[in-house]
């Protein structure tokens, strides 16, 4: 056997033995698997919630068992329906289905309310009168345990009314809680009497005025699986320390019950996160970038939200592979960004059919061309649209006296090893004719204007020329791309670069903002394409979300940009060719 075993991650071999075991259903029975991702609708999706996504989602198909999509919705003031909807949108741009409706917490909110009267009833919790303050300060500290509250041992009835009417939205914000009386000397900070809910008298995106009370996330969250009949709740390393509060809860709901009336008991299953080189992988300072104006909105092509990396010309596919090659651990990793792009190049390589724009024009004088009087004359070119995939088809171009190069690709005194135009050099012009340059102009700033070259009749198609009469074939090193004068369309084309200029960004002063790249965005009004890029052609394919992807030759992967209109199209750059940074470094 010469192929490797397949190698399955510690969350997979935890499925599998349940899986074996029966734990949650008949041995062997694999459609048991439920999974869930449960974000909460405060901001907008970023690449760090793609991977547990990719991770939940993925389980339940290999699986062949169910994946809901969840929203943690227990904050009334953070929420708004702007992110409830942009979400759905990202889970579906991924190909995330999610079984039946999307689901809420706040659905869940009687049930919750039930039982935890029921805590109230088994003397496990207690309504406490003391400050937010007066709480965190009689948590204690590891060394030296906490105090109870003096409001600890309420009698049941006492619990009973003040929790109704906290409910009912008698009292002011932030003047009692409900708290679970567990152990105030616990080793554990999560077990010393956590909170179950708070006095928020705001209305909810979902349920209105009908609640004054919200529950606190380590209650609602283990209670929100069980109600799903979540098997393996997925989520990140930090919810570690919760994991006995989180099995507290439902054992406490379940103590006293008979077998038969017991809830539903998930297991909590922590991996690490993602955390990604230059980039600030947050919501908050998300959030501050947009409302500042630092960027143009979430789904600036900069922002590292899912939102982002679509406008940006990311494709769903790469997420799964960069999901893929991070793997699952419980060791927080630093990924770099060219991971990333290296997975987005890949998948474009092969996927995104090939044109020609040249983003800093400068003219090319074809001085032979027409020598007859036949100066208008075009010939047509035809052009594989893959280099290696003939599936794509090919296109006419046309090649005339005048086209467009690139300013980068003329140089007045080139070095020896610049095999591009200069006097004397020749080069390919790719799917055109070989020219030799023997002249240029400038402007009156001193900018080249215009390089005359003359073409060779015998090199169509950009093909070598026949050998000479020794057998000798002359030889061109470098190739370059060109637009036709006469056809071409001004676009304006979009060049991004990373947003922070530091690693880690605001490690250094404690502000992220400091660290931001001013240069992260350089905007071409007059790059000049291919009139065939004005719309999709015949034998462009079909993306599943309808953004239309390029590869530039030799500038790197495009994509069209909403901005662009019937006259003037927008194309944003979605990564260059090669990895420029790594060289920097
Ligand atoms: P942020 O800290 O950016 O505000 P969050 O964790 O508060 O994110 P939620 O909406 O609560 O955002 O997260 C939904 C799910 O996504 C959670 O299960 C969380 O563990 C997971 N998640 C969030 N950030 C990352 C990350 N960087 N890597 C992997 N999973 C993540
Ligand atoms: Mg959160």
């Amino acid at each position: 056997m010469t192929e490797a075993v397949e190698s399955r991650h510690f969350i997979q071999q935890i499925i599998d033995a349940d899986i074996e075991a029966g734990k949650w259903g008949a041995p062997g029975d694999r459609s048991v698997v439920t999974t869930r991702f449960p974000p909460e609708p405060n901001g907008y999706l970023h690449l760090g919630h793609t991977k547990a996504i990719c991770l939940s989602c993925g389980l339940a198909r290999e699986y062949g068992g169910r994946f809901f999509l969840r929203f943690d919705d227990t904050n009334p003031t953070k929420e708004e329906q702007e992110f409830v909807d942009s979400i759905k949108h990202d889970l579906e741009w991924l190909g995330a289905t999610w079984e039946g409706d999307a689901k809420f917490a706040s659905d869940y909110f009687d049930q919750m309310y039930a039982w935890a009267i029921e805590l109230i009833e088994k003397g496990l919790a207690y309504v406490d009168d003391q400050s937010v303050d007066e709480i965190r300060t009689g948590r204690g500290n590891l060394k030296d345990g906490g105090k109870e509250s003096p409001f600890r041992n309420r009698s049941v009835e006492e619990n009973l009314d003040l929790f109704a009417r906290m409910k009912a939205g008698e009292f002011e914000n932030g003047s009692r809680v409900l708290r679970a009386k567990i152990d105030m000397n616990s080793p554990n900070m999560n077990l010393r009497d956590p909170l179950i809910y708070r006095i928020v008298n705001a209305p909810h995106h979902r349920t209105g005025d009908t609640w004054h009370i919200y529950p606190m996330y380590d209650w609602a969250h283990g209670l929100e699986d069980s109600i799903e009949g979540i098997t393996h709740s997925l989520c990140t390393l930090e919810f570690e320390d919760h994991r006995p509060l989180y099995d507290w809860f439902i054992d406490a709901i379940n103590q006293g019950r008979p077998d038969d009336a017991k809830i539903h008991h998930p297991q909590q299953i922590e991996f690490s996160r993602l955390f990604l080189s230059y980039t600030n992988m947050s919501k908050r300072f998300m959030r501050q970038l947009v409302e500042e104006n630092h960027v143009n909105g979430w789904d600036d092509p900069r922002m590292i939200t899912v939102a982002g990396f679509r406008r940006r010309g990311y494709t769903p596919e790469s997420f799964w592979k960069l999901a893929e090659d991070v793997g699952i651990t419980k060791f927080n990793a630093m990924v770099d960004f060219s991971r990333l792009e290296n997975m987005v190049r890949e998948d474009l390589n092969e996927r995104a059919p090939r044109a020609m724009v040249v983003l800093d024009p400068i003219k090319l004088i074809v001085t032979n061309w027409g020598e007859h009087g036949d100066e208008d004359r075009v010939e047509v070119m035809e052009a594989a649209n893959h280099p290696k995939d003939g599936s794509f088809g090919s296109r006419a171009i046309n090649f005339g006296k005048e086209l467009w190069i690139e300013r980068e690709d003329f140089m007045i005194d080139p070095p020896k090893k610049f095999f591009r135009l200069g006097v004397g050099r020749e080069v390919r012009l790719r799917c055109g004719y070989w020219v030799k340059c023997h002249d240029y102009k400038s402007d009156a700033d001193g900018n080249i204007a215009e390089v005359h070259c003359t073409y060779d009749p015998q090199t169509k198609g950009g093909n070598n020329p026949p050998a000479d009469a020794e057998g000798k074939v002359r030889k061109v090193k470098g190739t370059i791309h060109w637009v036709n004068v006469n056809d071409a369309v001004d676009a304006e084309v979009r060049l991004f670069d990373r947003l922070y200029k530091a690693e880690r960004p605001g490690k250094k002063t404690g502000d992220h903002l400091d660290d931001l790249n001013p240069d992260s965005l350089k905007i071409i009004t007059n790059a000049k394409i291919e009139p065939g890029l004005m719309s999709k052609g015949p034998d462009e394919p079909t993306w599943n979300d309808g953004i239309r992807r390029f590869q530039f030759e030799r500038a790197g992967y495009f994509c069209v940009d909403s901005d662009s209109t019937p006259q003037k199209m927008v194309f944003n750059r979605t990564a260059s060719l090669r990895d420029s940074w790594a060289k920097q470094q």
